[in-house]
């Protein structure tokens, strides 16, 4: 499961790197539009800068 905490700053690193799991919403801020995990889901969790990304 891929949680986006609120802290999201909507610097769009991780749509850049999995955005096949993630999309901007149409306030600016990453939202999950697809629970598959796959390497490029771990990478954008690591390059998070506010680290808003949780997979469990
Ligand atoms: S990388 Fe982190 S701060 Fe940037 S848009 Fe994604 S969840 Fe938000």
């Amino acid at each position: 499961m891929i949680k986006i905490k609120d802290n999201c700053i909507g610097c769009g690193a991780c749509i850049a790197i999995a955005p096949e799991n993630f999309e901007f919403n149409d306030k600016g801020f990453a939202i999950v539009v697809d629970d598959n995990l796959s390497d490029e889901t771990e990478e954008a969790a690591k390059f998070c800068p506010v680290e808003a990304i949780e997979i469990k």
